[in-house]
């Protein structure tokens, strides 16, 4: 049997995982990525922490077939260099694949973290068996894995799939992330939410969320309230929904996908923000297009990005 490393790398976090051909993960392990230390201390962590991995599994480094890194950031596919990762400060044109191949002589591939979770869920999660789909993932931002005819999508430079930032407005709407105005992330994401939900009670609304403030306001405790029913809660998912769905009934447009699975933290909100994305769509995609696409959750959850990495060797 094949076995192949994983490994998510995120602002906090590195997942590591040894994944089988069957996409199970035979064993795991998370270390902290300290980026304040220098991106050669994470290197270094995670050297030692893929040597436990083989120690611990009683394997050979030739044993392995492969492993893959998932980065948030602009990552340089074919000669598996993180170009810039900003949340991962000091992680700037970062060779890693050859480091680590130097290391292991194991072959190793790089790409962007929501790319690798769109091939995990499209092997072995929520998008087993299509040929077309969107990975969104919806969290601090926005961002999407595509596939066409089973094919992950990079483009010319690496940088494909970027929905967060397709313009909902011609002039003006909220400053975002990228420098322009309008853009979907910046209507819709974790820190729209926490903002739309302080700008209701500056409004002299009474809330649940503020009651379950503790002392600041979350997404998730916007969610909660949502779910016991605080009118004013549901009301900022429902907006949410509708922005997201206008955003996604481009892409359907444009791609006609079989699937879109949307994953991340805000979308463990559930059906309050299911809901109105689904009947944002139903009402404004075009017919063809809308009959063909089904709206489900991801069923991966937080190991799509190391079971998806695993996977980049041989896509
Ligand atoms: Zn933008």
């Amino acid at each position: 049997m094949a076995q192949r490393i994983g490994i998510d790398v995120g602002g906090t976090n590195v997942k590591i995982a040894l994944v089988g051909d069957d996409g199970k993960i035979i064993y795991s392990n998370s270390i902290p990525t300290r980026a304040e230390m220098g991106y050669e201390y994470t290197i270094n962590s995670m050297k030692e922490a893929i040597k436990d991995l083989l120690k611990e599994t009683k394997l050979q480094a030739s044993d392995i077939e492969g492993m893959g890194f998932g980065f948030p950031g602009q990552i340089d596919c074919q000669n598996g260099i993180v170009r810039l990762a900003p949340n991962i400060p000091g992680w700037v044109n970062v060779p890693i694949a050859k480091i680590m191949e130097g290391e292991f002589g194991i072959p190793t591939r790089v790409d962007n973290d929501v790319r690798t979770a769109a091939l995990g869920e499209l092997n072995y999660g929520a998008g087993v068996g299509c040929q077309n789909l969107v990975c969104i993932t919806v969290g601090t931002g926005i961002g999407s894995g595509l596939v066409i005819n089973g094919k992950l999508v990079r483009g010319a430079s690496n940088a494909a799939g970027e929905l967060g930032h397709i313009k909902l407005t011609m002039d003006g709407g909220p400053l975002c992330g990228c420098g322009d105005r309008g853009c979907l992330e910046a209507y819709a994401s974790g820190p729209s939410i926490v903002a739309m939900a302080e700008d209701y009670i500056r409004g002299g609304k009474s809330t649940k969320y503020r009651e379950l403030a503790n002392p600041d306001i979350t997404p998730y405790i916007v969610a909660v309230a949502a779910k016991e029913g605080d009118p004013v809660a549901k009301q900022i998912f429902r907006i949410m929904g509708e922005y997201i769905g206008m955003g996604l009934t481009s892409v359907i447009n444009l791609l006609n996908p079989e699937k879109v699975i949307i994953g991340g933290g805000v979308a463990a909100a559930g059906d309050i923000l299911f809901d109105p994305i689904k009947e944002t769509i139903a009402k404004r995609a075009m017919t063809i297009q809308k009959e063909a696409v089904e709206i489900v959750p991801a069923q991966l959850g937080n190991t799509a990005g190391v079971i998806g990495a695993s996977l980049l060797i041989n896509s």
